[in-house]
């Protein structure tokens, strides 16, 4: 696996500098706007067997310009305090895009959890989330973690329990960590939030007809040949949605223990199932084996989307990649250098500070629920469904005629949790890309989608400071 963490962060740098120029905003400005405001980096002692482990962690929060600052935690070897940083800075352009108010944070512990047991995981989540609370960053107004790589709903839970027994009788505890169980104060949709919200953003990019002339696509998503690397929460949700509600065909799939092709499309539920069974991609069914674990990044193909983890596209692999269109539902799957070559070679890039902003737009509406303390349509589901029965009983007097009880029951059906959260999900993420869209057609000195969601975000920033009065 390629690990460059400070390379990370220099692109994240790069790509901001870039983009800043295109602004207007004063260079004080655009200073504050790109420092990593606070750093947390711990060394605690884990008992681990009969040993103690010095477990190394961090927690960056990278703007404050809106609170409570949000972000995921990973759990990965590639941890590191740069990684983490560029991480935070992300969050922040990420949430100023999709109009999620909060400032960007990130946090990491450097361990692979592969090699713990899940009594050693809880033990090291619940000892984070002690020196977190310790350092006053965490709690649902101050700093409000989530999942990321390595993490899931068993973490959050653990973290939700520890800063609960802490902080007992706190009105709005429970929201101070998104991604939590359905049961424990989460919300219908997250799991899948990341991954949906890329299925919306690349629906969406490629219904346009003048941009897919230019890429030499058809319109539409049906049938699109896409190929996904890391079948983890991101990646599996994103095929998943793209196969069965996009009808796209998931020709290839890069995975830890090596990539797999197959012309006809993958049954993405079915290889999942095969994995969690066999513990690899590699013999199921239909599968061609392909060279190694990165091959399938290079097949020919419409759609790559990498979802797995940062650099994973360099100078080395992206003169071979031969897809027209990148999603980078992991973030920063690319290099500033690959990124910069690719967009020269005429590739459309979905940059990851917008396509995987799915996971905390769904995380804003947890925390949402959680401070009202209702379930998203409990108070209006009912009510809607008895004003469109009202409705479909009037058409079938007045033209007398009878809706069907099929149809009836599709008319009236009034939205439960899931369906809002997906509606207001798509609905941020189509704004979104039209945003970008429009900054980038509208200013022939940018480049690229990349950089227009950068200008779109530090300008959202920036007026934050406008609104202070700092500058005019
Ligand atoms: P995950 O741990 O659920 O899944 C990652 C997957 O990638 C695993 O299946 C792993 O085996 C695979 N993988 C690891 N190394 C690989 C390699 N070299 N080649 C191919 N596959 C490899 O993690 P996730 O939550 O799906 O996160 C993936 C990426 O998406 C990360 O960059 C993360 O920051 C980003 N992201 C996640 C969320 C979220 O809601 N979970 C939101 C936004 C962005």
């Amino acid at each position: 696996m390629s690990h460059a963490p400070n390379l990370f962060f220099e692109s994240v740098n790069q790509n901001f500098a870039k983009a800043a120029a295109y602004t207007g905003l004063p260079s004080g400005i655009l200073d504050q706007i790109r420092a990593v405001n606070t750093v947390l980096r711990l060394r605690f002692p884990v008992r681990i067997g009969d040993d103690v482990e010095v477990i190394e962690a961090y927690r960056a929060q990278h703007s404050h310009h809106r609170m409570p600052t949000k972000g995921g935690i990973r759990y990965a070897m590639t941890v590191d305090q740069e990684e983490v940083m560029a991480l935070a800075a992300l969050m922040t352009y990420k949430c100023a895009l999709v109009d999620v108010p909060f400032g960007g944070a990130k946090g990491g512990i450097k361990i692979n959890p592969k090699k713990y047991s899940v009594d050693q995981l809880e033990r090291i989540t619940r000892r984070y989330t002690y020196e977190l609370i310790n350092h006053g960053m965490i709690g649902p107004g101050k700093d409000v973690p989530a999942p990321d790589y390595g993490t899931s709903s068993r973490e959050m839970a653990w973290i939700l329990d520890t800063y609960l027994s802490m902080n007992r009788g706190e009105l709005d505890g429970i929201a101070c960590v998104t991604g939590k169980p359905v049961t424990m104060n989460g919300i219908r949709g997250r799991d899948e939030a990341t991954g949906r919200g890329v299925y919306y953003g690349v629906r969406e990019m490629v219904s346009i007809e003048e941009d897919m002339k230019k890429l030499g696509l058809t319109v539409g998503i049906e049938d699109k040949r896409i190929v996904v690397q890391g079948l983890g929460n991101v990646g599996y949700h994103t095929a998943r949605i793209c196969q069965t509600e996009g009808n796209a065909k998931i020709i290839g799939i890069a995975e830890y223990e090596g990539s797999i092709f197959n012309p006809d499309g993958f049954d993405i539920e079915a290889l999942a199932a095969h994995r969690k069974e066999h513990g690899t991609i590699m013999t199921f069914p239909g599968a061609q084996p392909l060279s190694n674990r990165m091959a399938a990044l290079e097949l020919d193909c419409d759609i790559l989307i990498p979802a797995a983890l940062e650099n994973q596209i360099t100078m080395e692999n992206a003169p071979n990649i031969k897809a027209k269109i990148i999603a980078e539902a992991a973030n920063g799957p690319i290099t500033a250098e690959a990124s910069a070559y690719l967009a020269e070679k005429g590739v459309w890039i979905l940059p990851d500070m917008y396509i995987n902003a799915g996971g905390v737009t769904v995380s804003y509406f947890e925390w949402l629920k959680n401070l009202s303390h209702v379930r998203f349509g409990r108070m209006t589901k009912r009510f809607e469904q008895n004003a469109y029965d009202n409705i479909v009983s009037a058409i079938e007097k007045y033209t007398n005629s009878k809706v069907s009880d099929r149809d009836r029951a599709i008319l009236t059906k009034g939205p439960d949790e899931i369906d809002l959260v997906r509606s207001g999900l798509e609905e941020t993420m189509i704004t979104a890309y039209h945003a970008i869209r429009d900054q980038w057609m509208a200013d022939p000195r940018i480049e690229d989608l990349r950089t227009a969601a950068f200008v779109v975000a530090i300008k959202k920033v920036g007026s934050d400071y406008a609104q202070l009065g700092i500058f005019p």
